[in-house]
């Protein structure tokens, strides 16, 4: 089937119109069109080839929400008309123990990305969801739940299990003191499904110019990174720290604010760490860890989890044509908090591919 995208064509070009084939149903497929379509940073991160082997043509996009056009013959949970959603993943071995425990982000043979990843079956390169249509087989299709407004699901899909997933697996509840560093894609979902659980949400930033957003997204406090003061008497506070800074920092500032046997959680894939203090972490038993996205399961869980408290990601719709403009703008952070494209403002596919 022929679909249009956006496609950069080399690395760091400008995202431009890309007419390409989507493959023909199999047996367990599930054929979409797309609504909307989450940015994420590291889209921009794979367009620009700052972590190498992005592959080109290469349409981005991991946070999609669409509705059903077809299904394979096999297919038993979805029809034409359902809505739905695709993440990080369409893929895995699904033989593996981690495939086997609802973990296929951390599949043995390695899950196959959205985008940039290649095909199980054919090796052809996946790609992303700045596009008309996509088809993902049946395991890794999301179902979106009746009254999520489909319009604001899109960042559910990375921003939201990316934080949902850590929140999960350190067991935050009802009274847990949970730190959110940075308010930004990440952070402000983080804050969202904190709250929503019950903890007791702090969100740590360099500018308090954010902390009106904060507290309205859930947050009871605001500290300021910058006032040593107050750091410094926000030391053993919290249980658990979501680091959801995207670019390169150091940690260590951070570690005494966890109290005993806190964590402090890396979602954000930031290169190597300054070379970390670690009395801190001897005096305390805290723990530096890291998180990646979730696991199907988890990520329909999520969904259900913000259907039932509806809980949305605050969202500033685009046309495809501006994603040149939002890609500078994120890179600013000057994004309140996540853009979704209204794929409704593509064109339609060229007749003949060039
Ligand atoms: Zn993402
Ligand atoms: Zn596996």
């Amino acid at each position: 089937m022929k679909t249009v995208g956006y496609a950069a064509q080399a690395a760091g070009a400008a995202l431009a119109p890309y007419t390409f084939e989507r493959r023909d149903l199999r047996p367990n497929d599930v054929a979409m069109e797309i609504l909307y379509c989450g940015v994420c940073h590291s889209d921009l991160h794979m367009v620009q080839n700052d972590w190498g082997g992005s592959v080109y043509p290469l349409v981005p996009g991991h946070e999609i929400v669409g509705r059903v056009t077809a299904v394979g013959n096999e297919v038993t949970r979805f029809k034409a008309g359902d809505a739905v959603a695709v993440g990080c993943m369409v893929d895995s071995c699904q033989h593996c123990d981690q495939c086997h425990h609802g973990e296929e982000q951390f599949c043995r043979e390695g899950m196959t990305a959205t985008y940039g990843g290649f095909d199980r079956l054919t090796n052809e390169v996946t790609q992303g969801g700045y596009s008309k249509h996509v088809v993902v087989r049946e395991e890794f299709v999301l179902s979106v739940p009746e009254g999520l407004d489909l319009s604001r699901a899109a960042p559910l899909l990375c921003a939201g299990i990316t934080t949902y997933s850590p929140l999960r697996s350190w067991n935050v509840g009802p009274g847990s003191r949970v730190a959110v560093i940075g308010l930004g894609g990440l952070g402000h979902m983080a804050v969202k499904l904190a709250a929503g659980m019950g903890a007791i949400v702090t969100v740590i930033g360099r500018h308090a110019s954010k902390a009106p957003d904060a507290m309205e997204m859930g947050a009871e406090s605001f500290l300021a990174s910058t006032d040593e003061a107050a750091m410094s008497q926000a030391q053993s506070s919290f249980d658990l720290i979501i680091d959801t800074v995207p670019v390169k920092h150091d940690v260590t500032p951070y570690m005494p604010l966890l109290d005993i046997d806190g964590s402090l959680v890396i979602v954000g894939q930031i290169g190597p760490l300054a070379e970390p203090v670690t009395a801190p972490l001897v005096f305390g038993r805290r723990r530096v860890a890291g998180s990646l996205i979730g696991g199907i399961a988890e990520t329909q869980e999520m969904l259900e989890f913000c259907a039932r408290k509806n809980i949305l990601p605050e969202c500033e719709m685009i046309r495809m044509d501006q994603i040149g403009e939002a890609f500078e703008r994120m890179e600013r952070s000057d994004v309140r908090y996540r853009f979704v494209i209204n794929m409704a403002s593509l064109p339609a596919p060229q007749a003949e591919a060039a």
